[in-house]
């Protein structure tokens, strides 16, 4: 029997084969939308607080742009790899595409802990990336983001390098930007509300009403699960009985607040031991009876090994990577519906998005005004993919790959058909 590769980038390029292969493209148009456009890869050298000059690796990937400029994120992490990097940058170039957003796809990416970093050191590689990345983007080229380990405050930094290094004012090299400086409304919350919106169109066309009273398991409380908890629950009146961080998770049957969940966690460090709650470990809050289980934490989490013990009626993937294509088939079989990652997540680029259109006009939007486009963009993909699914009769991954890999492929032959 076949292994199941935990690779991203040989994730990634099996899901668009399979799709290429239903679309039947034109040789040339695979073989293009198989790989990355451009890569680069380079050093960043800083001087540490100890005095020792250390050399951080870095890579920015753009994918694909034939749809508009890269679009992507930046991470720092220690366990980096240019194969995540390819992978991300490839579901971005999906991800932009299936919301119809007119952006291409990049990604990002720093081998460094932050954790372990001074403030004056991470300014320095922060910096550091964009001096040399700064030649290879531009606002109208590659138009990088916050990701892991990545804040507006980063951002922050990278756009002032990138404006003393190009003589100019131009906040629309970086969305991700605190408010003061060019950012937008609602884009702390955006990937959240974007697969709340998803969420809420999922129950309807499965028949299963209103998110009123539905439960809800979110694994990983961190920025979109804590968003997604809170908006579910707040919001549409569903009930979050059970949520985790990389300690472990906590349960409660009556239901938990968000609000309060996070501040025990702040204060703690952890979700665990929040009062009225019992321990649950994050293999089981993933096999829990609930409605909607939203994997937001890492990749990988559900296989082929637990895949038939999932329970939910719907997978509301927060995260990037969190099925693998063997636990996607088994999902299928079981009438589970995975609302892909590529299409649930897809809420922070389309605001990211409307911060790029915000810089550009140099007018800014009401929260208001940005809910109510989130909304109408998610819900249009969410439909799309949906529509796609049925007339194919695949699982929404691979309908969601259709519609996007099909959008990418028709930019390519209207812009250059002797690709194909
Ligand atoms: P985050 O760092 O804010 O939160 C991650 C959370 O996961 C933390 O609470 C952490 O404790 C928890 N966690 C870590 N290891 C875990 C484990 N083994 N089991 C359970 N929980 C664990 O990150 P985030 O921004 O919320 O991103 C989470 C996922 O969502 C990632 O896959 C990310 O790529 C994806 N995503 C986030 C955004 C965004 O705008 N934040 C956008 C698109 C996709």
């Amino acid at each position: 029997m076949a292994t199941e590769t935990l690779n991203p980038f040989e994730i990634s390029q099996r899901q668009f084969d399979e799709a290429a292969e239903i679309l039947d493209l034109e040789p040339g148009i695979r073989a293009m939308l198989r790989e990355p456009m451009r890569e680069l890869h380079f050093s960043i050298p800083v001087k540490m607080d100890s005095g020792e000059t250390k050399v951080f690796r870095g890579f920015r990937v753009q994918y694909n742009d034939f749809r508009g400029p890269c679009k992507g994120g930046i991470r720092f992490h220690p366990d980096e790899t240019v194969d995540t990097v390819r992978a991300l940058a490839a579901w971005m170039t999906w991800k932009t595409a299936v919301v119809d957003i007119p952006l291409g796809g990049g990604k990002g990416g720093v081998i460094c802990n932050p954790k372990e970093m001074s403030p004056r050191e991470l300014e320095a590689v922060s910096r550091g990336f964009m001096r040399t990345a700064g030649h290879f983007i531009s606002p109208w080229k590659d138009v990088p983001a916050p990701d892991v380990y990545t804040t507006p405050q980063v951002m922050a930094w990278m756009m002032d390098e990138y404006n003393t290094i190009h003589n100019g004012y131009f906040p629309g090299i970086i969305t991700g930007k605190p408010l003061e400086i060019g950012g937008s409304q609602g884009r702390g919350d955006a990937t959240a509300r974007g697969c709340a919106y998803c969420t809420r169109e999922a129950s309807k066309v499965l028949g299963l009403g209103e998110l009123e009273g539905k439960t809800v398991a979110v694994q990983g409380f961190g920025n979109a699960g804590f968003f997604y908890a809170k908006i579910l629950s707040e919001e549409f009146g569903a009930k979050v009985v059970a949520v985790s961080d990389s300690r472990g998770g906590i349960h409660n049957a009556g239901g938990l607040n968000a609000d309060e969940v996070a501040g025990f966690k702040r204060d703690t460090g952890t979700v665990v031991g929040f009062p009225g709650s019992e321990k649950i470990s994050n293999e089981a809050i993933l096999e829990l009876e609930v409605d909607i289980l939203a994997p937001s934490a890492l990749e990988n989490v559900i296989t082929s090994k637990n895949a038939g013990k999932i329970k939910a009626k719907i997978s509301a993937e927060n995260a990037n990577g969190p099925t693998t294509p063997e636990a996607d088939a088994i999902l299928h079989e079981k009438g589970i519906h995975v609302i892909p990652d590529f299409l649930a997540n897809a809420g922070g680029v389309t605001v990211s998005y409307f911060e790029q259109v915000q810089n550009a006009t140099n007018f800014y939007w009401e929260p208001e005004e940005v809910r109510e486009r989130l909304d109408k963009k998610m819900t249009k993909a969410f439909h799309a993919v949906w529509d796609m699914s049925q007339k194919k009769k695949v699982h929404p991954r691979l309908g969601a790959y259709l519609v996007s890999v099909d959008r990418v492929a028709e930019a390519v032959r209207l812009r250059n058909g002797s690709f194909a």
